[in-house]
């Protein structure tokens, strides 16, 4: 069945123009108008009405070696999103179906299914399968559970605590009974990390100094450092280390807009001086196991002990670029997220 939009409906796009030097500017994006075609067979056509905002955006705009190839120059920038099922020669999917997928930034998504699933807008408003109920909340869960291994009782310090991931890092770690300290910049969001994420203390990098706070707030060591900064909160971190730690490289958006080779932790002995390890990891990995901690992340939401913060941002497609650059200015708290409008 099919009920492509009118024959002069078109997809307004946002393509990667240049290779960003430091933080990406107007020009490194064109805005590309196609016609929106009807799907080919074994095809789906989709409306886009979500785009996440994730800092990885802009690791995916070098052109290096990564886990993921580069966003070529000229292609739809790469992104997660939500939306309705508007034409499908897909045995799989139905004309208004809501689904998940890698549409990109665009207004219209042409799919072959892959990596795409159904969501339901009953069980959860559209931008949580974007936060808690998505990748977010995935990569939360596998950094904290599998490569941190949070045990009841242990101290857990999470950086970027009121972003996306981290926000939700603090929950779960409350939830298996661990101490929590969270790190974030400005006092509205420390406030924020203690009376709706369940924070036990939060530090203001900008106005504290770290290494006193973190003796203070963590006075027998971090036994899990979840890390989505990276830099000099990574390095200072690590002085405070417990015996036998895990770091969690989640992420390092301090340097994604560096224009010079990130400097290693220079305080990388600690590991050594206190049996611990530093792991990075990558949500992908873990896809084979996803149903399961969704499963037990949907039940967490729904009896009310997680929470999932959304930034919602409404606008157009071509808001896009300014938008993305909210996250790495420090102005999004929870999930950043474009509603078209
Ligand atoms: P996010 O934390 O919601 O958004 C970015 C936040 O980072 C900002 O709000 C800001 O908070 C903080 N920030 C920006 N520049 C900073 C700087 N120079 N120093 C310290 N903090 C800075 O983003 P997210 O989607 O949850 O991602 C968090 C991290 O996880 C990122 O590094 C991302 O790349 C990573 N990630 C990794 C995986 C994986 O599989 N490994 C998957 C998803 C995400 P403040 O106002 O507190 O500074």
């Amino acid at each position: 069945m099919t009920t492509t939009p009118s024959a002069d409906s078109t997809n307004r796009q946002i393509r990667l123009a240049a290779r960003p030097f430091g933080l990406p500017k107007p020009t490194d994006w064109a805005t590309v108008e196609e016609p929106v075609r009807e799907p080919a067979d074994g095809r789906l056509l989709v409306e886009v009405s979500h785009i996440s905002l994730d800092p990885a955006m802009r690791g995916w705009m070098n052109d290096v070696r990564s886990y993921i190839p580069p966003v070529g120059l000229g292609e739809v920038m790469r992104a997660g999103g939500i939306g309705r099922v508007r034409a499908s020669r897909h045995p799989g999917f139905a004309v208004g179906d809501v689904v998940y997928g890698g549409f990109g930034v665009q207004e219209y998504a042409d799919s072959d299914g892959l990596g795409v699933h159904r969501v339901d807008p009953d069980l959860a408003p559209l931008p949580t399968y974007l936060g808690a109920l998505g990748i977010t909340g995935l990569t939360a869960y596998f950094g904290l559970f599998d490569v941190g291994a949070a045990k009841p009782g242990q101290t857990v310090l999470v950086s970027g605590a009121a972003g996306a991931v981290g926000s939700v890092v603090g929950q779960l770690a409350r939830l298996t009974g661990c101490r929590t300290v969270g790190i974030a910049g400005g006092p509205d969001k420390c406030r924020l990390l203690v009376e709706q994420f369940g924070y036990d203390a939060a530090i203001d990098y900008r106005s504290a100094d770290l290494g006193a706070a973190l003796r203070e707030h963590c006075p027998d060591g971090v036994d899990v450092y979840f890390d989505n900064v990276g830099g000099d909160i990574l390095n200072t971190a690590l002085t405070r280390l417990a015996r036998g730690a895990r770091v969690v490289i989640c992420g390092a958006i301090s340097q994604y807009n560096n224009t010079e080779p990130p400097t290693g932790p220079s305080n990388y002995l600690s590991l050594l001086v206190n049996r611990a390890s530093m792991t990075g990891m990558v949500v992908f990995d873990y896809a084979s196991r996803y149903p399961e901690a969704r499963a037990e992340l949907a039940g967490w939401l729904a009896d009310g002990r997680l929470i999932s913060r959304e930034d919602v941002v409404e606008g157009e497609v071509t808001d896009f670029p300014a938008t993305l650059l909210r996250l790495f200015r420090g102005e999004n708290t929870g999930k950043l997220v474009l509603k078209i409008r």
